[in-house]
């Protein structure tokens, strides 16, 4: 197969479609990268409105990854994953609000999970795969193990298996994880988050069990949840394309492992007209305060109600950083970034439902005010902020008058009421295996 794809750590170091999907992770540590990010040119971008979300994204594809899969595959792939709604509304003049929860886990993971998981089932149905099956696992502290599990649902000769700690994760959350059936398998482990963690790091670094199985780990690191990210930023032009103030689209994203905003920026060099990026962040302001330093210092994670951007080492930075060759001034002039408090956050989704009965969680809070910021001094411009998950899952920390208001999609409380199925154990790399060999 094509040696398509290379490592931010060393562009010497190519790796074929299977690797680069299969393994998340360069074996120098870097992230991969493909070998082509190809300009699509004005014409494509000005007729971009043509197009159906599912046709704009195979567009999109075909163009990085034409010449490994079969644009008969694409469409498919593009078709089946992409078959939600992704709505904009306009909540303040000029001010958009990109709507990605609308997918089957209510929130923008969605679009990486499920596209990943066709692709890798077609990756092993094409017999291109030494492998027939195999087992993604992850560890989750409520949130993405919920996209993961339900990208990967009923997906043919994939497992899944996820770890999560007991009692830790919202009943809602927990109900993601356990009640799906199928291909799905959770495991409650009798600790932290961290304890998860480890004990996927280990199965990972397990030579008897690698050899047993196939695994693969679906994280976030992983190029082929990034790609399809960015078919929903060149979605956002081709609907404003020709009502954008000054011609200028900025697109503000709440961050965590910067993943999300690094679709964008490989959107746009694609060509995708995107004119700025703006990055908000809870406590967790590694990156902005990177932006006005120059001085990249991760730290611990403080949690915050944003629960989700909740990270003191973003994983995609490396990507970022290689991107813009590792230029500080090149980053700050694509993008900007801002930090907001717990009470910030608040206060701004209660008033945005007290002037536009809008509801908005935190991430997506913090999303608007980051947008609202860099618009006070830069006027002539029209802002999108990415709704990264619906608010009906983060009620428990948004004020309770906008909680109140917020409808809970069937899908939801349907899944709410199903019998839960998980193995429960001790925090011990031993009885994970024994409960993972069955
Ligand atoms: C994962 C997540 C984020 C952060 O996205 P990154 O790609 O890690 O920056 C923001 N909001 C929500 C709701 C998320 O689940």
């Amino acid at each position: 197969m094509d040696q398509y794809f290379y490592s931010t750590r060393d562009s010497s170091r190519k790796a074929d479609l299977a690797t680069a999907l299969f393994k998340s992770l360069a074996p120098d540590g870097g992230l991969y990268m493909p070998a082509s990010l190809p300009d699509l040119g004005a014409d494509f971008w000005a007729t971009s409105h043509e197009l159906s979300f599912p046709q704009l994204a195979a567009a999109l594809c075909k163009a990085v990854l034409g010449t490994l899969i079969p644009d008969q595959v694409i469409d498919r792939v593009c078709q089946e994953a992409f078959d939600f709604e992704v709505p904009l509304v306009e909540l303040d003049p000029d001010v958009y609000a990109l709507e990605l929860f609308h997918g089957p886990s209510l929130a923008f993971k969605d679009f990486g999970a499920r596209f990943m998981a066709r692709l890798m089932s077609w990756l092993l149905d094409s017999g291109q795969m030494a492998a027939n099956n195999v087992d993604v696992l992850v560890a989750t502290s409520g949130d993405t193990g919920g996209a993961v599990a339900m990208g990967f649902l009923g997906t043919p000769n994939i497992r899944v298996t996820i770890l999560f700690p007991e009692g830790r994760v919202s009943a809602l959350q927990q109900a993601q994880l356990t009640a799906l059936g199928q291909n799905i398998r959770a495991i409650a482990v009798k600790g932290t988050f961290d304890d998860c963690q480890r004990l996927v790091k280990q199965a990972f670094a397990d030579t008897a069990l690698n050899q047993q199985y196939q695994l693969t780990s679906a994280n976030s690191i992983n190029l082929f949840r990034l790609l399809p990210q960015g078919f929903y930023y060149a979605w956002a032009y081709s609907r404003l394309k020709d009502r954008l103030k000054n011609g200028r689209l900025v697109v503000s994203v709440p961050s965590g492992n910067f993943g999300n905003i690094c679709s964008g920026m490989i959107m746009q060099r694609l060509g995708c007209p995107i004119t700025h990026f703006v990055a908000g962040t809870n406590a967790n302001d590694v990156v902005p305060r990177f932006l006005k330093s120059g001085q990249y210092e991760p730290l611990k994670t403080i949690p915050t109600i944003s629960n989700a951007m909740d990270v003191g080492a973003p994983s995609n930075w490396e990507r970022i950083a290689h991107l813009y060759h590792q230029d500080h001034s090149k980053i700050k002039k694509q993008l900007s970034g801002y930090a907001f408090s717990d009470e910030v956050t608040t206060l701004a989704i209660e008033q945005i439902f007290g002037l536009r009965h809008y509801a908005l969680e935190p991430h997506a809070a913090i999303g608007y005010l980051a947008l609202k910021t860099y618009l006070k001094s830069n006027l002539l411009a029209t802002g999108v902020f990415l709704g990264t998950a619906h608010p009906a899952k983060f009620l428990d920390v948004m004020p309770e008058h906008v909680a109140a208001a917020v409808q809970i999609p069937d899908r939801l409380s349907a899944l709410a009421n199903r019998a839960q199925e998980f193995a429960t154990i001790d925090a011990d790399y031993e009885a994970f295996v024994n409960v993972f060999s069955h």
